[in-house]
């Protein structure tokens, strides 16, 4: 797949023919308007896999007739979701350009092997999501079943992954995972899809920043005409006037490789100091526990013995990861004087 900026926009789900006409007719005006990147692709899914049973469950068939119409009203090239043979069938019958695999069919192997025999010889770009759990060789996989078959370009896009706390966001972003992806594929185009990484409009435009300073290749955003009313994932979707705004704020940062270096460390380093605020917060839960049984065995708060042992124990690890020993004991005393603190407000509060 060539490696220019790819803006794929548009509403979650297809829900009726006007919110489809209206949204194309929308990114229609604003390419007209010339802006440095145009909308490249206009997405919508007729099939809507949703977390649970109930929902709106997209409009299938249906879908695929707005989808085309807008194709040929507008002249823009149109995608949606395909989860198996059948509706891989069905958009090649109605002309749906490109395909995009969702996160959820991306992590079932059996899925992919389907969905990629119906795509045998087929020549429409298909843009594969990661899977919904951190697995860089299962998307690998996925990607690696649709090239056997197919024969047109294939593309990746990073949606984060769904983690039991990826507080504040709704997916995860491990960007650390992207990135080794672009590493060791340059060769894949990789778009960022901010709109399910925040789950949250507020957090898009940060997100998709973040998406272009580790050079993704591109964007897939959720743009509705009014989101509050959507039918599925409303309060990650943009209106127009935000898709905009969300666009005009963007910067393309000089693509020399040390900004570049600079950017991708500085993303790492932030989600590991998000771990260690997590780690934290694990800890001084586990030591109010521990405060709580010495307290109804009246241990006192304070034992030495079994801090010896924490202290040898961890110089131990951090010289085998060659850490300085003197920043690991200041680290170490820190927690220690915390634990204790806590620990003696506990016993003064119970008495
Ligand atoms: C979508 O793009 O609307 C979608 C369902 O995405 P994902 O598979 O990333 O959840
Ligand atoms: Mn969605």
């Amino acid at each position: 797949m060539q490696q220019e900026f790819t803006l794929i926009a548009g509403p979650c789900g297809a829900e009726s023919r006007e919110q489809v006409l209206e949204t194309a007719a929308f990114l229609s005006r604003y390419n007209a308007s010339n802006p440095p990147l145009p909308v490249k692709v206009f997405r919508a899914g007729a099939w809507k896999p949703r977390t649970r049973p109930g929902s709106f469950e997209g409009m299938g068939e249906k879908a695929l007739e707005w989808l085309a119409e807008a194709k040929k009203t507008y002249g823009i090239p149109v995608t949606t979701e395909v989860a198996n043979a059948a509706h891989v069938e069905l958009c090649l019958r109605y002309g749906i350009d490109q395909l995009w695999i969702g996160a959820r069919t991306t992590g079932n192997p059996f899925l992919m092997e389907e969905i990629a025999g119906a795509l045998e010889g087929c020549s429409n770009p298909v843009w594969v999501k990661n899977p919904t759990s951190p697995d860089l060789a299962l998307w690998l996989g996925a990607i690696e079943r649709v090239c056997r078959h197919a024969k047109g370009p294939v593309g990746a896009v990073h949606r984060g992954f769904g983690m039991y706390n990826s507080m504040p966001y709704r997916n995860a972003p491990l960007w650390e995972i992207a990135v080794e992806m672009k590493r060791s594929h340059p060769e894949i185009p990789l778009l960022c899809d901010p709109s399910h990484i925040g789950g949250k409009r507020e957090y898009l435009p940060e997100l998709a920043q973040n998406g272009l300073d580790l050079e993704m290749n591109g964007l897939m955003l959720e743009v509705h005409p009014t989101p509050a009313k959507a039918l599925s994932d409303a309060s990650q979707q943009l209106d127009f006037a935000q898709f905009e705004q969300l666009m005009s704020g963007l910067v393309f940062r000089k693509a020399d490789c040390c900004s570049v270096k600079l950017a991708r460390i500085r993303h790492i380093l932030d989600e590991v100091d998000d771990e260690l605020i997590q780690l934290l917060a694990h800890r001084m839960q586990l030591v109010k526990e521990l405060g709580q049984l010495k307290k109804e065995e009246n241990l006192s708060v304070l034992q030495f013995d079994r801090w010896n042992q924490v202290v040898e124990r961890m110089t131990a690890s951090a010289q085998k990861q060659g850490l300085d020993l003197d920043f690991v004991r200041q680290i170490l005393n820190c927690l220690h004087s915390e634990a204790i603190r806590v620990q003696k407000d506990m016993v003064r509060q119970e008495n």
